[in-house]
């Protein structure tokens, strides 16, 4: 029997360069196609040189050949961080719709499964809480944030499509806020932002008032319930996350606390729709998949800020 082929869009990101890792310890054979927009060589330098890993620089909005066979396709390529995307709107659009369009198209010519990575911003400002799958949100299509959650609620819309029509074996996986090693540290998100901030003794900059909550999950729990979610049979959309929920402001004490930092607290304008409450409802993915959060965020928060600390000293 030859060993699955697995196509990883965005894997040289942060939480696509951790998927390809996990594929290859399943024994997967695995294709990283990135253009390195918001991902880094640095992410994947420890699988270049695995011969059961290949690498093909090439943006995703443009259609993507490889073969001769591929087993899987998971659709990671998107910029995430709100900076990034609102830096690269019209690339967040294209690779929301073109690249989910073409990857679908790859998945679908070699009769592969297919792994929508989604996102809570589907969900936008939620007027239900914590959000269930059931619930359609609250997203403002004209809005700043409006070019990345728009792009990811049309994949999901797309990807349904091929599974209807074309028969296609897929899943969709909407993610949460998570966190860990190989984040980029000045992509703009909280979790880079304040360690970023603490270990340099500058002030930490909480945006609004701070009351605004979010979930945060460690990246191998995520990781893991990709790999169930790819490996179940379930085609409706799964939420992964961890419902342990906190407002910013707290989150900014967990990281001085935990950093040893006496730096202050900085309020800085609320961004134009920051969902002011965030939570996963997660009973689907324990039922159907027997998923839930393992690691705690003191120790998903440690082995981050001491990757963090390493890129700060050299
Ligand atoms: P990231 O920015 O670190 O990774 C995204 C990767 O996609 C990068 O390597 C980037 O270069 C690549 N990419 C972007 N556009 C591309 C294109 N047109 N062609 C080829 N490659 C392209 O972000 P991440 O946090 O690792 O997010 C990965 C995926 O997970 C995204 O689809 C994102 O929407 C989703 N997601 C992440 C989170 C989170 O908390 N990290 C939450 C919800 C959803
Ligand atoms: N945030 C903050 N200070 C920062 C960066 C972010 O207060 O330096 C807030 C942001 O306004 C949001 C939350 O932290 O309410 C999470 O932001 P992030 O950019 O990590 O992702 P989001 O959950 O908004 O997609």
């Amino acid at each position: 029997m030859t060993e699955p082929l697995s196509v990883v869009t965005g894997g040289a990101g942060f939480i696509g360069s951790h998927l390809c890792s996990r594929l290859l310890a399943e024994g997967h054979l695995v294709y990283c196609v990135d253009n390195f927009i918001t991902g880094s060589p640095a992410n994947i330098e420890h699988l270049v040189g695995n011969e059961r890993f290949t690498l093909i620089e090439h943006d995703v909005s443009k259609p993507v050949y490889v073969g001769p066979h591929v087993d899987n396709v998971l659709h990671f390529a998107s910029p995430a961080s709100p900076v990034d995307y609102l830096e690269l709107p019209i690339q967040t659009l294209k690779v929301g719709s073109l690249g989910t369009h073409n990857s679908l198209g790859l998945a679908k010519h070699h009769g592969a499964r297919y792994l929508l990575a989604s996102t809570s911003e589907v969900y936008g400002d939620p007027l239900v809480h914590p959000q269930p799958e059931s619930y359609w949100g609250n997203v403002n299509p004209v809005g700043p944030r409006g070019v990345y959650d728009e792009a990811k609620r049309f994949a999901e819309a797309m990807v349904m499509a091929y599974h209807r029509i074309h028969g296609l074996d897929t899943r969709i996986v909407r993610i949460f806020n998570t966190y860990g090693p190989r984040m980029r540290l000045r992509d703009g998100r909280v979790v880079p932002n304040f360690i970023r901030q603490a270990l340099s003794g500058r002030a930490l900059t909480v945006y609004g008032d701070g009351q605004q909550t979010r979930s945060f999950c460690y990246i191998d729990d995520l990781v893991e319930g990709v790999w169930r979610l790819l490996n179940s049979s379930e085609t409706d959309p799964v939420n992964i996350g961890n419902p342990h929920e906190m407002t910013v402001l707290q989150f900014a004490e967990v990281i001085r606390s935990l950093t040893g930092s006496a730096s202050e607290i900085k309020f800085q304008p609320l961004p134009v729709d920051d969902p002011k409450t965030r939570q996963p409802d997660i009973g689907r993915a324990t039922d159907l998949l027997g998923w839930k959060p393992r690691v705690d965020l003191e120790t998903g928060l440690e082995t981050t800020i001491s990757y963090f600390a390493q890129l700060l000293d050299t």
